[in-house]
């Protein structure tokens, strides 16, 4: 048994990291064969060099997301069947009795730790070499390590409570404990969620109340105009990390703060702003952040119970490699693992994505300038040098975003 679950397991992440490759591969060839066209419907809006720039920045990511698609796999290959996994766990059994919480949560730890610092160089070479050679990226060295230091702290002083309290609870509450689990899993997603705006986020950036000029008069016309209450409008030093600009709203209930970056503020006019911001908060309006936190909800029961039909099962440990079974090695083996039986479901999430992006669009044009949305769609398109052209299938896959000529034509539908 455990032989032919070690055999499905690595069917399917051959299935996955092949599908995967081939993607990118045809992302490459499709927007370099576009690369010196602009798409007739941006002709006047956006320049030939600007096009050039997002084919060169789309295949540059991509590349390096293809050298990724290595590295996740040989990564994979060595926790599981290489034997990491039980190896770390036997270099803490020497200190810590092997099925005790300390044990189960140095062992976890040190496989989070050791999996971010192999991720680590990946991300340096984005930051410091992609970003910087298309002159998107604003961070420095120095930043980024403070950054790295704060995003591990915080990630240790939420994260080794919550694993205490799971493997507490997978112990001491029977065969349903994974119910348990569940209920406190988004218990904490919620409260994470309601203290990010005011305890995480300042970590990070600075938020300044932003309540003159144009673009705050503004979006408190708009916010009356759609019956929607926040507490405040706020200003992000976006600018001191990366040159890409957003919106988004932090926060639950009337404590939503609304945030907008000092770079999207800079680059577009107060019309495009307000039209951004309101198709952020379409969002909110036709609860798409509600059924997403439902739909997450689903998934982790789904998740959770089938942990709850693994852990007991020895082929589950063996046939990844790892000899010595525990609460604490199941979740571990779970949560690296289970993405690559799930990927095929990702065009899922991603179709489901953009059909919440469109739904905001039509909710934006209701309620503010259709034609600030649409200026404001070409110049965030531009200004982030994303792809015109992407490959069709590429996009479906992955795309959180439907393609700029899709919405912007989706856009011009609505106005006849
Ligand atoms: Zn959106």
């Amino acid at each position: 048994m455990s032989e032919a679950f070690t055999w499905l397991f690595l069917a399917a992440l051959a299935a996955a990291s092949a599908t995967r490759l081939w993607l990118a591969r045809r992302q490459v060839r499709h927007v370099r064969a576009h690369r010196d066209a602009v798409p007739a419907s941006f002709a006047r809006s956006i320049p030939l060099e600007a096009h050039r720039k997002a084919a060169d920045y789309t295949v540059a990511k991509t590349r390096l997301a293809m050298l990724g698609v290595f590295v996740h796999a040989a990564v994979l290959l060595a926790f599981t069947l290489g034997g990491a996994l039980q190896a770390i766990s036997d270099l803490w059994a020497s200190s810590f009795e092997r099925a005790s919480l300390a044990h189960g949560t140095a062992f976890l730890v040190t496989v989070a730790v050791v999996l971010a610092a192999l991720n680590l160089p990946l991300a340096i070479y984005r930051v410091f070499v992609i970003e910087q050679r298309f002159g998107f990226n604003r961070i420095t060295p120095r930043l980024f390590v403070s950054d790295l230091v704060k995003q591990v702290l915080v990630a240790l002083a939420l994260g080794v409570p919550l694993i205490l309290a799971v493997l507490w609870l997978m112990e001491k509450m029977g065969e349903h404990w994974w119910a348990y689990v569940w209920v406190l899993w988004n218990a904490f997603l919620l409260a994470v969620n309601m203290i990010a705006p005011t305890l995480i986020l300042p970590l990070f950036n600075k938020l300044t109340p932003y309540t003159e000029g144009e673009v705050p008069a503004r979006v408190r016309a708009l916010l009356e105009r759609c019956g929607f209450k926040a507490r405040g409008v706020f200003l992000m030093d976006g600018s001191k990390r990366s040159s890409h600009g957003n919106a988004f709203f932090a926060g639950f209930g009337t404590a939503k703060r609304i945030v907008l970056f000092d770079t999207l503020v800079e680059r577009l006019e107060p019309p495009e702003v307000e039209a951004v911001l309101a198709h952020e908060l379409g969002h909110y309006r036709l609860h798409h952040i509600v059924k997403s936190l439902v739909l997450g909800a689903l998934v982790s029961f789904a998740g959770l119970w089938l942990l709850g039909q693994l852990v007991d099962k020895p082929w589950f440990y063996a046939g990844l490699g790892v000899s010595t079974p525990g609460t604490a090695a199941a979740l571990a083996l779970f949560l690296l693992v289970i993405p690559e039986f799930m990927f095929f479901l990702d065009p899922v999430a991603s179709h489901y994505s953009r059909k919440h992006e469109f739904e905001a669009d039509s909710y934006a044009v209701a309620h503010a300038d259709r034609a600030g949305l649409e200026q404001a769609l070409v110049k965030l398109y531009r200004d982030n040098a994303a792809t015109l052209t992407p490959d069709p299938l590429h996009s479906a896959f992955y795309d959180s975003h439907p393609p700029a000529a899709a919405r912007i034509a989706r856009l011009k539908e609505a106005a006849t």
